[in-house]
């Protein structure tokens, strides 16, 4: 939401000197107080102000930048989160090249049976791996990839705004999203249920900024 000029001083002069009433602010912007209704009512059904009968307006702290703030830290994880690609351990690193070709995806999950999270492995490991020279069609990616107990992941509860935090500060590319599990064998386990990238926050920015 984008607040007109006048708008704009008439937050200024309420943030100054509320609680104040419709007419003084008029007679600040040398204006007649019907002019200013429109823009009265618009900021208070925006809760940028509020009106007491017989007090007058007072600003409730609420400005459009932070009420755009509210509304990201209310997206979870789980809203925006897309389908996993994953590869088993002994799949060799050709067969994680292939993969990563074929669902068209920057980095895969490594689970083992029941889709228990083990490891993660980037296009950047695999390119690592091919410039060290060793037979792409042998090596298991388990040597290569990054493992358990190092992974950062995320969960569908979370909200995206920390699970972006954790892409930028972290510097990786993708996070698992998992859910807590007690597995047959009693063990405790991170089931893989999504994914979170930098192109799914970069469409929800998009998607924010169109207003969606
Ligand atoms: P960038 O392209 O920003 O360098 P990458 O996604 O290529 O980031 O990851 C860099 C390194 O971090 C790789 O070795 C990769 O295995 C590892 N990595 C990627 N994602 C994760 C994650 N979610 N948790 C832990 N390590 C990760």
């Amino acid at each position: 939401m984008e607040l007109t000029k006048r708008q704009e001083r008439i937050v200024e002069i309420v943030k100054k000197e509320g609680p104040i009433t419709g007419r003084q602010i008029a007679e600040q912007l040398s204006l007649i107080r019907a002019t200013l209704r429109p823009d009265l009512t618009l900021l208070t059904m925006a809760g940028i102000l509020e009106a007491r009968p017989r007090v007058g307006y007072y600003f409730t702290g609420k400005t459009p930048v932070n009420f755009a703030a509210q509304a990201v830290q209310r997206i979870k994880v789980g809203d925006v989160k897309s389908v996993p690609a994953v590869i088993r351990e002994n799949a060799t690193v050709y067969d994680a090249v292939v993969t990563m070709f074929l669902e068209d995806i920057g980095t895969l999950f490594v689970v083992k049976e029941g889709g228990y999270l083990e490891g993660v492995i980037s296009r950047k490991d695999l390119l690592k791996t091919a410039m060290g020279g060793s037979d792409l069609h042998k090596m298991p990616i388990g040597v290569i990839m990054t493992r358990m107990p190092n992974l950062i992941t995320t969960t569908p509860e979370e909200p995206v705004i920390l699970a972006a935090k954790k892409l930028t500060s972290r510097e990786v590319d993708a996070l698992p999203v998992v859910r807590a599990v007690t597995a047959p064998d009693g063990k405790e386990e991170l089931e893989v249920v999504g994914r979170i990238t930098k192109t799914t926050i970069t469409r929800l920015f998009v998607e924010l900024g169109e207003g969606k």
